[in-house]
């Protein structure tokens, strides 16, 4: 096990996004972790996998020295290796040949200190993060809709709902602590009403009152239907529409087209059933509908956000308790990332590339470098290092060989790649094998930091583990780079708290109150009182100096006319279809017990127990010839992986699940990404991995 410094400590998990707080107390050679009662996000409830989190501390594994091409070396050597070859080749190239790939398992801290360096100094916009997979669909839906990105919400509003609608969510499975909410808040309130809407009959639909398995991709289509169905049962909220809003009028127009006998086809749905949906949320003077990757992960991603919300503005259903749409995101600072401005489309503070933004970021900065575009968003940034223009990445806490969409293609660029870094804790990754820098980075429970989970509440992590042979935290080992390319005043951070509290001026700055993320009320903290940070809810200033649990109740949003934006939307199916050689559509997504692609989780041999090989679950009408524990190839036009059959009556006809988990290191053949064909929404730029034709057949 990783050193303990001897002291239990109150902690945030570091899964999912819902972000329970977790107290880890010493216990024999290790450590047990327990949910943290004081936590708002759970009142001492924990899931498996964070109750789990103490079986996973230890040092198997672990990458503890700095390597050049697999050599150890010290870390002075490493630093310097690293910023003479980016000055290389920034030198020969320019600043857009260099890029950085973070990810949502990052500090706040940490990935302010690489955006800041990235496009502050370097001048490029190329720091992208794998948060590009999980939610950058909803944070378009909710720029466009709310003129910004936030959540308005809170988790209390699904307890208060009259109705709580989940879509493209297996919310038992992917954020368990929610599910268990829900479930108690079911059994106080039975009056209270579930639809579970996924082609899948989940463990969620445990608590359903109504499952919808719609045609896979067809949610933005129930949602203009359902719009539709509100406009014609006179369940518009007029008032809020006309003093609120614009676009009402084209938007109702558009969804008019979704009567509904044409929904009940597009959906493959009968209308009895869009009828009883329908029923429900006229009947409920409140509701939240809690979306994930079902919805963002695909072509037309932001229009599905986008019918989401609509339905939510024209029924006046948000800025109040147990309304809203609210989306849930996957990884535990995928929030956190969206504040600095870690997104290639963003530059900082939820800021984008306008000319004032630029001007204002280089001012705090006092930097004239600050990049004026936007740059590669994930997809596009991996095939510029296939192409080749991109030359160097540093990639920083995440696996892209495994998660990324077209895996092989991102492992062959990579591979002719001139500089590949990799900052990990773990030194043998399906990603690391390709690199040619590898830095120990500090892993949960060692470093020390920030994370803002779904609700907009930031929590600390905190250290209980000293830190591991030479492992550096990510903040320092970008500031000692940043150092080495001449930027030195701009990173001489000693503490993380620095960081923290100048992150928080950034996002006040010059903010007169149009910028929703703004934390200036904590950029005055001590150090202590940092390290002491109970869990609060942004935005935090002169306004909400407690923060605040709920936005929109004043009917305000972010557009300069302080009014929401309804869009028309044209719902779109898949761009991948069903062929006669790839009949079934294969729907990739997490287990119960697993994390990501099990760097961390599948050190737990509780954790490895529920599911311990990767599998295809199929209808069993669809596939024939097989029997349950058989081996498959399940193969698409991109690649192919070998899996365990697991035929299940409850899986609809003509589609397969497959979960995204497995790496190499467990199972040489089961990486989901190596299936997937990169389509992108052209607005978000986040890939269609949820659906993808492929075969099955008896390996
Ligand atoms: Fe961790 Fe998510 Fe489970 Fe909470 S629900 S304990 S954050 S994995």
């Amino acid at each position: 096990n990783g050193l303990s410094l001897g002291r239990e400590a109150a902690t945030t998990c570091a899964y999912c996004g819902v972000g329970c707080g977790v107290r880890m107390q010493p216990q024999g050679e290790g450590f047990s972790a327990s949910g943290d009662p004081r936590h708002p996000a759970n009142s001492g409830r924990l899931c498996v996998k964070g109750s789990a989190l103490g079986e996973t501390l230890d040092l198997q594994g672990r990458l503890l020295r700095p390597e050049i091409h697999g050599q150890p070396v010290s870390w002075p050597t490493a630093l310097d290796a690293v910023a003479t070859q980016l000055q290389a080749i920034i030198a020969e190239h320019g600043p857009q040949a260099v890029a950085f790939y973070g990810s949502g398992q990052l500090l706040t801290e940490d990935y302010y200190v690489a955006n800041k360096l990235m496009k502050g100094f370097i001048g490029s916009g190329n720091m992208d993060t794998n948060s590009r997979l999980c939610m950058a669909s909803a944070v378009v839906s909710y720029k466009r809709a709310f003129g910004a990105d936030v959540v308005p919400g809170n988790y209390q509003d699904l307890e208060l709902a009259d109705t709580v609608v989940l879509v493209g969510s297996n919310t038992a499975w992917a954020h368990p602590v929610l599910y268990q909410r829900l479930v108690q808040a079911k059994k106080s309130r039975p009056a209270m009403r579930v639809v579970v809407i996924d082609p899948r009959q989940t463990a969620t639909c445990d608590i359903a009152d109504l499952h919808l398995s719609l045609q896979p991709g067809s949610d933005a289509a129930l949602f203009c239907g359902a719009l539709h169905a509100m406009a014609e049962r006179g369940r518009l909220d007029q008032d809020f529409l006309l003093q609120h809003t614009e676009g009402a009028e084209s938007t109702l127009a558009a969804a008019a087209h979704w009567t509904l006998a044409r929904t009940a086809r597009f959906c493959g749905l009968s209308e009895e059933q869009l009828l009883a949906f329908y029923q429900l949320l006229a009947d409920s003077p409140s509701w939240v509908t809690l979306y994930s990757m079902g919805i963002n992960q695909s072509s037309s991603g932001v229009d599905k956000c986008q019918a989401i919300i609509n339905l939510h503005l024209a029924t006046g259903t948000l800025g109040r308790p147990g309304c809203g749409p609210f989306s849930i995101t996957g990884q535990p600072n995928a929030m956190g990332g969206r504040e600095v401005g870690g997104l290639a489309n963003q530059l900082a503070a939820h800021m984008a590339f306008g000319a004032e933004e630029v001007d204002r970021v280089s001012r705090f900065w006092e930097s004239d470098n600050v990049t004026t575009q936007p740059g590669l968003n994930a997809v596009d940034l991996f095939a510029a290092i296939a192409e080749g223009s991109v030359k160097a990445v540093w990639i920083m806490g995440t696996n892209p060989l495994v998660s990324l969409p077209d895996a092989d293609r991102v492992r062959h660029g990579l591979s002719r790649c001139p500089l590949v870094i990799v900052s990990d804790i773990m030194r043998d990754t399906d990603t690391s094998r390709v690199a040619h820098i590898r830095l120990p980075a500090l892993g949960w429970g060692e470093k020390n930091g920030t994370v803002t989970n779904s609700e907009r509440c930031i929590s600390r992590q905190r250290r209980f583990l000293a830190p591991p042979g030479e492992a550096r935290a990510d903040w320092w080992i970008l500031s000692q780079v940043a150092q080495r390319l001449g930027f030195g005043k701009a990173f001489a951070y000693q503490h993380p708290a620095e960081i923290f509290r100048e992150h928080a001026a950034l996002s006040g700055f010059e903010n007169q109150g149009t910028r929703a993320f703004d934390i200036s009320g904590l950029a005055t903290l001590s150090n202590a009182q940092w390290d002491e940070l109970a869990p609060c809810q942004w935005p935090i200033n002169s306004q909400h100096p407690q923060g605040c649990a709920r936005l929109f109740s004043d009917g305000r949003f972010f557009h300069a006319d302080a009014k929401a934006r309804l869009l028309p939307i044209v719902p779109r199916l898949a761009v991948n279809q069903p062929t006669v050689n790839y009949p079934l559509v294969m729907n990739s997504g997490r287990i119960r017990d697993q994390w990501h692609t099990m760097t961390r989780s599948g050190k737990s041999p509780r954790l490895m127990q529920h599911i311990s090989e990767p599998f295809c679950q199929y209808h069993p009408a669809d596939v024939s010839g097989v029997v349950a524990g058989d081996l498959l190839r399940v193969a698409s036009s991109h690649g192919w992986l070998l899996l365990r059959a697991r035929p299940d009556s409850l899986q609809p006809r003509g589609s397969v699940f497959v979960p995204m988990h497995w790496n190499s290191l467990f199972s040489q053949q089961a990486r989901v990404g190596a299936l997937i064909e990169a389509h992108t929404d052209p607005l978000s730029g986040q890939p269609e991995s949820k659906q993808m034709p492929v075969n099955v057949r008896r390996w």
